[in-house]
């Protein structure tokens, strides 16, 4: 295969954190604090010049309702595709989802779970807690708002976070998903992980 295009298309204007609706100004805030440049993604052409990508939390149905007024579909994929790191949290775990209940919609199937929308019930609707990710090197708090559970993991699916005995941080390649906010409390390992490079690069050329 010629390698120019095997190579990852562009890139090169730092993170796009999707701008359609949610807390995409507190992932902003929390990629800054990790020392990784971010934008703001309003048209699905945006994601040409990203780095990574950051689907925020706020509201699935309302998000797919953008998705389907512009080709975000093919750029999410083709985004995906092309090995550059994408976080999905809360909202944004349910539309990179391969399944989706309660009640059931669409999921883009960029990573082979199956999740259940606002799971916790009433009562515990939103709460704190901590995860337990050894993989990030310890208990890392964890803000959880009419969270989803995930029910149900393929197995190329690693778990890098369990709350009780259940996956709520997961990655498959470079798509990560998590059912709570990392970006809603001062730690930044999360944030670190997956774009860390990135910010390690951009310094370098700086
Ligand atoms: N309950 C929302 C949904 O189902 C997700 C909540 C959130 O992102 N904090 O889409």
């Amino acid at each position: 295969m010629n390698p120019d295009v095997a190579k990852p298309a562009a890139g090169g204007g730092g993170v796009a954190v999707l701008a359609l609706q949610g807390d995409f100004e507190a992932h902003r805030r929390a990629l800054e604090e990790a020392g990784v440049e971010s934008f703001e993604a309003k048209r699905p052409r945006d994601l040409d010049r990203a780095d990574g990508l950051v689907i925020p939390g706020g509201e699935s149905t309302t998000l797919w309702k953008f998705f389907e007024a512009e080709p975000w579909e093919e750029a999410f994929r083709a985004f995906a595709a092309s090995g550059r790191p994408v976080l999905g949290t809360c909202a944004g775990a349910i539309v990179l989802a391969r399944e989706v209940s309660n009640p059931a919609q669409r999921g883009l199937g960029l990573i082979d779970v199956s999740i259940e929308r606002n799971a916790y019930g009433r009562q515990l609707d939103s709460f704190v807690s901590e995860v337990a990710a050894p993989a990030l090197g310890g208990p890392l708090p964890a803000v959880f708002i009419r969270a989803p559970r995930i029910r149900k993991t393929g197995e190329g699916v690693e778990v890098l976070g369990r709350h009780g005995e259940e996956p709520v941080l997961v990655r498959q390649g470079n798509v990560v998903a998590a059912t709570f906010h990392p970006e809603l409390t001062p730690d930044r390992r999360l944030h670190r992980l997956l774009f860390g490079e990135l910010a390690r690069r951009q310094k370098r050329s700086a």
